[in-house]
C-alpha cells in the first residue's frame, strides 16, 4: 500500500485491524474518520509507540506528583512556559485556569470554589468570538463580562474588537482576561498582554485546536499569555482525554493544587516544589473543584511521549498532502461529484469535494447521514455542508482509509443519482 513505509504511519494497517478486533469484540462498529481530531469521534488513532508507553505505564503505581513534575519539565522545555500540567482536556484546562486566577494560592479560596461570592471573579471575554467552550470558565465559578463590539466580524464595518476597550471594564472584580487564539485573528496578542499587564490582570489563551502549526506551542506564551491551553487529544495525537495548561509557575501551580487528589495529612506531604510549592500555600483545600478532572498515569505517560513525537516529527504536512492528494485523484469524475480542491494554505491541508447537488437526488445531509452509519461508518468534516461541500481532513485516517472513504462516497453517490431521461 502506498504510504506504508512513511513513519507518520508506523501503526500501519496491522494496528487498524488490532483496533478493529476489539471494538468488533465489543461489537462496537468504527469509524473510518475522515473528520479530524474530534472528540466525539473518540479523536485520532494513537500511535502504537503512544500506546506501548501506556501499556507500560499501567505496570506500576507513581506518586501523581511525582509524574505530573517530569510532565511539567517537559512541558516547559516545549513551550517555553515557566511551568506546565497535564490536565483531562483543554476544556479542563480552562476550566482549572479560571480557578487558578480566582484562587492562586490561597487555600481558602480554593476550598470556597465553584462558590465565588467576595473572591475577585469576573472574567473579561470579547463578546465576538464567545463559543460553546467558554462555559468551562464559568464551571469554576467565574462570571464572564462580555468587551467590546465586532464591527467586522458582524460585517456591518472595518473596526473589530480593539484591546484598549478590555481596559474600560477592568475592576477589583476582574480575576483574568480570555482570549481565543485563532488564525484570522484581528486582535493582537501582544497588545491584549500590554492593556492586561498594565492592570496586573492574567491573560489565558485557548488555543486548544492551533496546532499545528507546532510553533503555537511556543507562540502565546512568548507573546506574553500567562496560562494557555492546548487539547492533547487533537493534533499532538496523545490520548483523547488529554490536554496541556502551561504558564506562569503559580497560576500552574494552582491548577495543579485544585486538580489532584488530596486526601493526605497536611505534615506528611512532601511533593515537588514545582508543581507544589508547600510552602508559599495558605492553607489546603479539601478536594479542589478539579478533583473531578483526574488524569490517569497512564494518560499522563502517553501525552508525554505523543507531544515529544509532535515535536520531532518530520514531513508530517507533506505526507497528509500525499495521502488528500490520492483521495482526489480517485474522487475527481466521479458521478455525483462537481469539483475536488486541495486546500493547502491552512496549517491542517484539506480536501474539499463539492457535490453536483442537481445530479442527486439527496440532500448533501442526507448523503452525510447515509454514510456516517453505512457499513464502514465514514465521517466527514462537515462545517461545508450547508455549500454541498464534504471535508476530508487527513490527520486521523490510518493508511488504507483513504480508499475506503472513496469506496464508500463512490457507493452512495452512486445510489443518489437522479435518472437521466
Ligand atoms: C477542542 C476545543 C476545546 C476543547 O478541547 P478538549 O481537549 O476536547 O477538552 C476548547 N476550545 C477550543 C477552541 C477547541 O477547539
Amino acid at each position: 500500500m502506498p504510504g506504508c513505509e512513511n513513519r507518520y504511519y508506523d501503526y500501519l494497517i496491522k494496528e487498524g485491524m488490532r483496533v478493529a478486533n476489539i471494538y468488533e469484540d465489543l461489537g462496537v462498529p468504527i469509524v473510518i474518520n475522515a473528520a479530524g481530531t474530534a472528540t466525539r469521534l473518540g479523536g485520532p488513532p494513537l500511535s502504537n509507540v503512544v500506546m506501548e508507553a501506556m501499556a507500560k505505564a499501567g505496570e506500576a503505581s507513581v506518586y501523581i506528583e511525582d509524574l505530573q513534575t517530569q510532565a511539567a519539565l517537559l512541558i516547559r522545555e516545549v513551550t517555553g512556559a515557566e511551568s506546565g500540567l497535564v490536565t483531562s482536556g483543554a476544556s479542563a484546562g480552562l476550566t482549572l485556569a479560571a480557578a487558578a486566577c480566582m484562587a492562586g494560592l490561597d487555600g481558602a479560596r480554593m476550598r470556597q470554589l465553584p462558590d465565588s461570592r467576595g473572591i475577585p471573579n469576573e472574567i473579561l471575554i470579547a463578546r465576538s468570538p464567545r463559543n460553546a467552550y467558554d462555559r468551562a470558565l464559568t464551571l469554576a465559578g467565574a462570571k464572564l463580562i462580555d468587551v467590546g463590539i465586532d464591527d467586522w466580524a458582524a460585517g456591518a464595518g472595518v473596526r473589530g474588537i480593539e484591546p484598549d476597550v478590555f481596559a474600560e471594564s477592568i475592576t477589583d472584580k476582574t480575576a483574568a482576561i480570555f482570549y481565543l487564539a485563532r488564525r484570522d485573528d484581528r486582535m493582537n496578542l501582544r497588545a491584549l498582554v500590554a492593556v492586561a499587564r498594565r492592570f496586573g490582570i492574567p491573560v489565558i489563551v485557548d488555543a486548544a485546536a492551533q496546532l499545528p502549526p507546532r510553533e503555537n506551542l511556543r507562540r502565546f506564551i512568548e507573546e506574553g499569555a500567562d496560562l494557555v491551553v492546548f487539547s492533547g487529544g487533537k493534533a499532538i495525537c496523545g490520548p483523547q482525554g488529554t490536554g496541556i495548561l502551561c504558564g506562569k509557575q503559580e497560576l500552574v501551580a494552582s491548577a495543579a493544587v485544585q486538580m489532584v487528589d488530596l486526601d493526605v495529612p497536611w505534615e506528611a506531604w512532601n511533593p515537588p516544589r514545582l508543581l507544589f510549592p508547600k510552602e508559599a500555600l495558605r492553607g489546603m483545600p479539601y478536594h479542589g473543584v478539579g478533583r473531578g478532572f483526574k488524569v490517569s498515569k497512564e494518560e499522563i505517560v502517553g501525552l508525554m511521549v505523543a507531544l515529544r513525537r509532535f515535536v520531532d516529527a518530520e514531513g508530517l504536512h507533506d505526507q497528509w498532502v500525499d495521502h488528500l492528494r490520492r483521495i482526489a485523484g480517485k474522487v475527481e469524475g466521479l458521478a455525483g461529484v462537481d469539483q475536488v480542491r486541495l486546500v493547502l494554505d491552512a496549517p491542517t491541508p484539506l480536501l474539499q469535494i463539492k457535490l453536483d447537488e442537481a445530479s442527486l437526488k439527496r440532500s448533501p445531509w442526507e448523503i452525510s447521514t447515509s454514510l456516517r452509519y453505512a457499513n464502514p461508518r465514514i465521517a466527514f468534516n462537515e462545517q461545508l455542508l450547508h455549500q454541498g461541500v464534504f471535508i476530508v481532513n487527513p490527520i486521523s485516517l490510518r493508511p488504507g482509509d483513504g480508499d475506503l472513504v472513496v469506496q464508500g462516497l463512490a457507493k452512495e453517490l452512486a445510489n443518489n443519482l437522479r435518472q437521466l431521461n
